[in-house]
């Protein structure tokens, strides 16, 4: 499913509330440094570094102010406006440059409302996006293994520069300011058996968790079409089975199945 709109909703959602959307990606296709087996945008048109259509900082900005001024309007709060979309928002190139504008209309329209980014966190290498997401109430940073080959198998990146040590480097550096998020699944892909509750992966996965002593977990199971379909969605009791092996260690989850 992709988002044909560059400001979506807002959409009632149960980890952010009444959230308006900010998608910096195409209209129609996604635009990704991983190409995971459950997203639900699909799969990777063509490789990273082609040609891509991102709205501009204008058209968001305008956008983003109209439909503010009509939601004032109608008197609809917004609880999160929530960077997210068709893949990987950090990758437009005037990001930063967004999240001011986007702070700044939050401060003056709904000073009450967080501001999420959902994000797989492979930019954090480049000091402007760090520092962009040092400026976010609630930057929810993806990691859904733990281990360099189950996460190639989930999230199958587009390029080998997106190592495995780099990322769990910068979640470390970023520390308690992050969310992580975690989707937690089995199944087959290309041939390979797929599982980040395994009892090798799940226990890595929770020695990185230590290590990086996020703010806190969200758990969450596949909810709507996948590309790849030989996957298991787990039940909540699941989830909670695994969220209380991270709980034992002192870190807070939140699960959403
Ligand atoms: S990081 Fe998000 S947008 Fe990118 S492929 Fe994975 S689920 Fe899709």
């Amino acid at each position: 499913m992709l988002f044909e709109n560059i400001i979506i909703g807002p959409i009632h959602s149960r980890r952010l509330g009444n959230s308006l959307g900010i998608n910096l990606l195409p209209l129609k296709r996604k635009f990704c440094t991983y190409d995971c087996i459950y997203c639900e945008c699909g799969w990777n048109e063509e490789t990273i570094g082609n040609k891509v259509d991102l709205p501009s900082y204008d058209d968001v900005s305008e956008q983003l102010r109209r439909r503010i001024s009509e939601l004032k309007a109608e008197g609809v709060s917004v609880d999160s406006l929530t960077f997210a979309g068709n893949g990987e928002p950090t990758l437009h190139p005037d990001f930063p440059k967004v999240v001011d504008l986007v702070v700044e209309m939050r401060n003056e329209h709904y000073p009450n409302a967080v501001i999420t980014l959902l994000t797989n966190a492979t930019q954090l290498s480049r000091p402007e996006i760090y520092e962009a997401l040092m400026k976010l109430d609630n930057p929810v940073l993806k990691l859904d293994a733990g281990t360099m080959a189950m996460r190639n198998n989930i999230n199958k990146p587009t390029a080998e520069k997106y190592s495995f040590d780099e990322l769990v480097n910068n979640l470390i550096r970023f520390g308690n300011r992050g969310i992580i998020q975690t989707l937690l699944l089995r199944g087959t892909n290309d041939g390979k058996t797929i599982s980040n509750v395994s009892d090798e992966d799940f226990g890595e996965y929770i020695k990185l968790l230590k290590k990086i002593g996020p703010k806190y977990v969200m758990l969450y199971a596949i909810d709507r079409a996948t590309p790849e379909k030989n996957l298991e969605k787990l039940t909540v009791d699941e989830l909670e089975f695994y969220a209380q092996q991270i709980r034992n260690e002192g870190i807070d989850v939140k699960v959403y199945g």
